[in-house]
């Protein structure tokens, strides 16, 4: 074993002490959590082990399997790799969970979001195989809000009261007051959460979050009769005019619906310069964005009664407040008063894709447990009526049929993250790169050699065409999820978290420098 692997993972934990027993001792770990990494820390196999949990970026819960693929050139049968997992330092083949969300594994999650930025920021500035003049048509960053479903606690600008004033009564129906006279911190437990519990429409608020992949789609489709009508084309030739290309992401805020945060791009015919041609001239980012907001307003979806007996369609638009602004890019000029720049659009868009409702939402909080427990019984009552009329069709071809499904997400069933499909490049092409790459790599080391993979990135991730000419023959087992011992979670936790704090330090350099540079 290394020295160097040994003191890195010691530089990850926090000092060790020994205590009046003399027994070790890490501050923040059990004894049988602190026993394990020891156990580690002097095994005859830590650089294995270090090898394997580095290559899967010290995900926290990863895969191991068993088995072997060998791929053949189908033209001429000859074998052209083979690969087993017993070549592995511990025996399998351990590969990272994957998992976009923060709370299950940092690391993954981290290279999800550095993906996402990586993605996002290809259709601004271009690059990644996307052409630079994409930076060149006009660009916007919306947010598209939820209608409001009852008055909830806020925090307003400049130290103002939360609900100074009545809308109507000075006391709801239920005998509560309908104003408030807090000033309310950022972290207050109040805010999101309903003045009346009572008098908000919950059975309207899950209704609306089951609906909003509509509205998106609806407001996709408006805002490109808006466009054709603001350029005097027929709306069944738009297309050869203009496209519309986004990439956006969806963001539960407090009271707990969703917000959708997207970048809109204007191109130019579908069919010219692969997709990302100039966009007419008299279509302005300014110009862009107020269109985007038109379309917003415009908006509408009756939903159709949850249930046949006591409820009503409800006609959904998006919230009144819709904030759309230009993006300004180093290379567009029309809008230099617009401060959003695509690395802070990217970063951001990328930050909100790794969030899920469980993981913005508390637990305890009695707001969203009513909006889970108000979906959960809509969503019964649907299979209760499907019950009673003898099952006719598939539950799922009911409007409603799935709501219950999707409680824990307090009724939204849409993508966190999604794109058009001319936005930029995709995430698949994103991580068959990265694949390809580190086979390069791996290969280059044992040769001796070095590689230029800047150089060679057209090609990393170039549409997959080569399954035409090999073939992968593999039979694997998956054996089990995770890390073996308590000890080797903590050691990659704490690794995962020095690699993140190292990544932060040298990324706070190059912008220091690149400032001076300035
Ligand atoms: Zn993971
Ligand atoms: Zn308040
Ligand atoms: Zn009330």
């Amino acid at each position: 074993m290394s020295l160097q692997t040994v003191n890195a993972l010691w530089a990850a934990l926090p000092r060790p002490r020994f205590d009046d027993q003399n027994v070790l001792h890490l501050p923040g770990y059990e004894a049988h959590e602190s026993k394990a990494i020891v156990a580690r820390l002097v095994s005859d196999d830590l650089d294995a082990w270090s090898v394997a949990a580095s290559r899967v970026g010290y995900c926290s819960n990863p895969v191991h399997l068993v088995g072997s693929s060998t791929t053949i050139d189908t033209t001429t049968g000859e074998v052209v790799s083979s690969y087993s997992s017993a070549e592995e330092p511990l025996g399998s083949t351990v590969v990272r969970c994957g998992n976009r969300r923060e709370s299950v594994c940092p690391p993954c999650s981290r290279l999800y979001a550095a993906d996402m930025f990586q993605l996002i920021r290809a259709g601004v500035r271009g690059g990644k195989t996307v052409p630079e003049q994409v930076a060149d048509n006009p660009l916007v960053f919306a947010t598209l809000t939820a209608p409001s479903m009852g008055q909830v606690h806020g925090t307003r600008d400049n130290g103002r009261r939360c609900r100074p004033h009545a809308t109507g009564q000075p006391r709801c129906a239920h005998g509560r007051s309908t104003t408030c006279m807090a000033v309310h911190a950022d972290g207050d437990e109040a805010l999101g959460k309903p003045v009346c519990a009572d008098c908000y429409d919950y059975a309207s608020h899950v209704v609306w979050q089951w609906w909003a992949p509509e509205l998106w789609r609806r407001f996709t489709i408006t805002l490109r009769r808006i466009l054709a009508q603001h350029l005097g084309v027929p709306a069944t030739r738009q297309h050869e005019v203009v496209t519309v290309q986004y990439a956006k992401v969806a963001e539960y805020q407090r009271r707990g619906l969703v917000h959708f945060h997207a970048l809109i791009r204007l191109d130019g015919p579908r069919e010219a310069e692969g997709g990302f041609a100039p966009a007419p001239r008299q279509i302005t980012a300014t110009i862009l964005a107020r269109l985007v907001r038109d379309a917003v307003a415009a908006v509408r979806f009756t939903a159709p009664p949850v249930h046949d007996h006591d409820d009503v369609p409800r006609v959904l638009g998006f919230g009144s407040q819709v904030d759309a602004r230009p993006v300004t890019t180093a290379r567009r000029t029309d809008d230099p008063g617009a401060a959003l720049s695509p690395e802070q659009v990217a970063g951001y868009l990328a930050k909100y894709a790794t969030k899920a409702a469980a993981d913005t939402t508390d637990h305890t909080n009695p707001h969203l447990r009513r909006i889970q427990r108000t979906a959960d019984q809509l969503g019964r009552r649907v299979e209760d009526d499907w019950v009673a009329t003898g099952r006719q069709g598939p539950l799922t071809d009911r409007p409603y049929g799935l709501l219950g499904k999707w409680a824990h997400e307090l009724g939204f069933r849409g993508h966190f993250a999604t794109k058009s499909r001319r936005y930029s490049i995709t995430l698949g092409q994103l991580r068959r790169a990265r694949r390809r790459a580190q086979q390069l790599v791996a290969d280059a080391n044992r040769r001796g050699e070095t590689i230029d993979l800047a150089a060679m990135e057209a090609q990393l991730l170039a549409v997959d065409d080569d399954h035409t000419t090999t073939l992968v023959i593999g039979s694997w087992t998956y054996t089990h999820t995770g890390w073996d011992t308590p000890g080797d979670a903590a050691l990659a936790k704490a690794a995962a978290a020095a690699a993140r704090e190292h990544d932060q330090e040298r990324a706070a350099q190059r912008k220091a420098e690149t400032t001076k540079e300035k």
